[in-house]
C-alpha cells in the first residue's frame, strides 16, 4: 500500500483560514497523490473548534508549538483571548487521524500558529517569523511524522518515494 500524506486543507483549497479563504497550491506531486486517493486533509483549528473567519492567533512566548503543549506557552487571538485550548485539541485530532491513516509524512502551511513546520510568527501580530513549529506539526514531529511545507514539495515527494520503497 503506498503511503498516505497529510495535508493542511487550506493548501488543497479548503477556505478554513482565519480570513476565510485558502492558500490553494498547485504540484505534480498533489496531482499524483489526489489521484490515488493518498491525500487525507485536516484544518487543525477547526478540528480543535474555531470558526471561520476567526481573529488570527500567535503563539506568545518562546518554545512554540511544544512550549504550547507542555503549558509553557499560551496561543492568543490578537484580542487577546487565550485560545491554547483549541490550539491542543486540533493537534490531538490532527493525531488521531494521522494515526488512523499511518501517516509518515505531512505537508503544512509554513507560519501558521498549528501548522507552521519551520518558521512561526514571533506573537506580536506584526509579520516577524521565527524558527519553530506551530502546535499540530510540533505534535506530529514529536511522534516521528516528517514535516514538510508547501514550499518544500519537491523534498516532500522525495520522501513519498522512498518510504514508499521501503514499505
Ligand atoms: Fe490552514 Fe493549518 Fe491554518 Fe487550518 S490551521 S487554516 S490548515 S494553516
Amino acid at each position: 500500500m503506498e503511503p498516505k500524506v497529510l495535508f493542511s486543507a487550506c493548501l488543497l483549497g479548503q477556505k478554513v483560514r482565519y480570513d476565510g479563504g485558502d492558500v490553494l497550491t498547485d504540484h505534480p506531486a498533489i496531482k499524483e497523490w489526489a489521484q490515488k486517493g493518498l491525500l487525507v486533509s485536516i484544518c487543525p483549528e477547526v478540528a480543535g473548534g474555531l470558526p471561520v473567519p476567526r481573529p488570527p492567533a500567535e503563539i506568545q512566548q518562546p518554545g512554540g508549538g511544544q512550549a504550547v503543549l507542555t503549558g509553557h506557552a499560551r496561543v492568543e487571538d490578537n484580542q487577546g483571548a487565550d485560545v491554547s485550548a483549541a490550539f491542543i485539541a486540533g493537534a490531538e485530532a490532527t493525531l488521531v487521524l494521522a494515526n488512523k491513516h499511518q501517516v509518515q509524512i505531512a505537508v503544512m502551511k509554513e507560519k501558521s500558529p498549528s501548522c507552521g513546520s519551520s518558521y512561526i510568527y514571533d506573537g506580536n501580530f506584526q509579520g516577524n517569523k521565527l524558527e519553530g513549529q506551530g502546535v499540530a506539526a510540533a505534535l506530529l514531529k514529536a511522534k516521528g511524522v516528517f514535516l514538510f511545507s508547501e514550499l518544500e514539495l519537491d523534498q516532500a515527494y522525495a520522501k513519498w518515494k522512498q518510504l514508499r520503497a521501503s514499505n
